[in-house]
């Protein structure tokens, strides 16, 4: 039987429906969006996060324009919105304007 493919909602290629982790992107739950901080439930427009306040517009680092904080790259001009945490044994990957990281609470830096 034929496994259904999806969109993975953070780099849009097609992807397995049951996949858990996108073989592409690397995202985990690759078909709801999730708040980069509590991962909790988000919708696609939502301004702040409804679990932890967190704000959902960040600035791409590099062409400066608003991007929705759930996305991992800019669609604008595909930039990584990655920051990584910035104790080694943790390394976790999260969005760049996080102050902390959200599994370590260390420094996330670009
Ligand atoms: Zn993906
Ligand atoms: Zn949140
Ligand atoms: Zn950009
Ligand atoms: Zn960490």
């Amino acid at each position: 039987m034929a496994v259904y493919k999806h969109f993975c909602i953070h780099c849009a290629k097609l992807i397995p429906g049951d996949a858990n982790v996108c073989p592409y992107c690397g995202a985990e739950d690759p078909f709801n969006l999730r708040c980069p901080r509590c991962r909790g439930p988000i919708e696609e427009g939502y301004k702040a996060c409804p679990s932890c306040g967190l704000e959902l517009v960040a600035r791409c680092p590099s062409c400066a324009k608003d991007v929705p904080a759930y996305l991992r790259a800019c669609p604008h001009c595909a930039a990584s919105m990655l920051g990584t945490c910035s104790n080694r044994r943790c390394g976790n990957k999260q969005l760049y304007t996080m102050a902390v990281c959200t599994k370590c609470k260390s420094k996330v830096v670009i």
